[in-house]
């Protein structure tokens, strides 16, 4: 472990202007990613600016939405009973993921901002251009069963692990974040995290030092008729081979709105939008949803060991969309 400065933060502010002061500083939350980094030598931050203390784990109705802090622990937002009964796809997809201990650490800033499980990121004998730009990229070559079937690059094929945000994805989620000077904006879920393109050491759109205080989501008709389906290689504690989230509001026994996201095949929560799109204006049958399914995942482009993904990925839409229907 190498040397580093650890202070608390004492308001969102102050925590924002600390990191954004030193180009190697880092908030700390739940430290579940970030001190496993750090003790594999991946991430070497110099100062640690603890923000535990603030007050950011409030879980709220606000109008039409529903307010999560950043520092709400996994745990409590999974078991939330506004999430629960507004959305339930939300609490299976954290519930699915990680393990309870560390979903009691577990911040849901952290979650969105955790890296990549690409074992080439980890292992620093290895070539990698996420953790070292420009040094090429081991999965490429090497074994990629893991990794993308869509939007990679030449520069890095690594998918995002969270399932957390591909429930996100799918409900339509806003991330709020603060600056130094306490500016606020906010972002769609589907602008926060990025494909690899030539950048891919840049994993979301955040700028350093930015602060995300909460996360925003609307409230919608996807309650009695959604899913988290994750398909992994053994039943607990392990990362997504390829996951879906579906949401269908169903009227009349008619699709009238669907949203579907993938994880485990992209550098980001990939959204179905073919398939979406496929589904509105159509009752829902296992017909309809094989060929929605078929017609988003003809876009894929595996790698050498991860063509089983096409297919897997077809199925595992057709059953998510089977269960929220059923
Ligand atoms: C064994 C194991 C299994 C796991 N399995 C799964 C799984 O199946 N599915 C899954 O989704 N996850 C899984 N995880 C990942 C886990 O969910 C994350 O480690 C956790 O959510 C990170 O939250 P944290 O608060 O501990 O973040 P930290 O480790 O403290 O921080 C992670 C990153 O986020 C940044 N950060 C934290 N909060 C903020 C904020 N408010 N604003 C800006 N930046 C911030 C930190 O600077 C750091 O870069 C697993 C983790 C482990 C160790
Ligand atoms: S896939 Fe990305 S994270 Fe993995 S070795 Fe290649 S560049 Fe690194």
């Amino acid at each position: 472990m190498r040397p580093f400065k650890y202070e608390k933060a004492s308001s969102p502010q102050d925590a924002a202007k600390r990191v954004s002061g030193n180009k190697a500083a880092k908030f700390l939350a739940g430290g579940t990613n970030l001190v496993d980094l750090m003790k594999d030598n991946v991430e070497h931050p110099n100062e640690l600016v603890d923000i535990n203390g603030l007050k950011l784990t409030q879980i709220k109705s606000i109008g039409k939405k529903i307010s999560i802090g950043a520092l709400a622990k996994n745990k409590d937002t999974a078991n939330h009973p506004l999430i629960r009964k507004n959305f339930p796809l939300l609490t299976q997809a954290i519930l699915a993921g990680a393990s309870a201990q560390i979903r009691n650490m577990a911040t849901n800033g952290g979650n969105l901002n955790q890296r990549t499980r690409c074992v080439y990121f980890y292992d620093e004998a290895m070539p990698c251009n996420k953790r070292e730009p420009g040094s090429g990229c081991g999965a490429m070559e090497g074994l990629n069963r893991m990794h993308a079937i869509f939007g990679w690059s030449d520069k890095c094929v690594a998918v995002f692990p969270s399932d957390m945000s591909v429930a996100l994805a799918a409900l339509g989620a806003d991330v709020f974040v603060q600056d130094a000077s306490g500016n606020k904006r906010k972002i769609h879920i589907d602008r926060y995290h990025r494909l690899p393109g030539d950048t891919p050491e840049k994993d979301n759109n955040l700028k350093h030092g930015e602060l995300i205080t909460s996360i925003e989501i609307p409230k919608n008709k996807f309650a009695n008729h959604s899913y988290y389906l994750k398909v992994r290689d053994r039943a607990s504690y392990a990362f997504a081979l390829v996951s879906v989230g579906a949401g269908l509001e169903i009227d009349g026994g008619v699709i009238r709105g669907s949203r579907i996201a993938m994880g485990g095949v992209a550098h980001k929560p990939w959204r179905a939008m073919i398939a979406e799109k496929e589904l509105i204006g159509k009752r829902p049958s296992k017909a309809l949803f094989e060929r929605a399914a078929g017609m988003e995942m003809e876009r894929a482009k595996p790698l050498e060991h991860n063509k089983f993904k096409v297919e897997l990925g077809k199925r595992a839409i057709v059953r998510a969309l089977s269960n929220a229907v059923g």
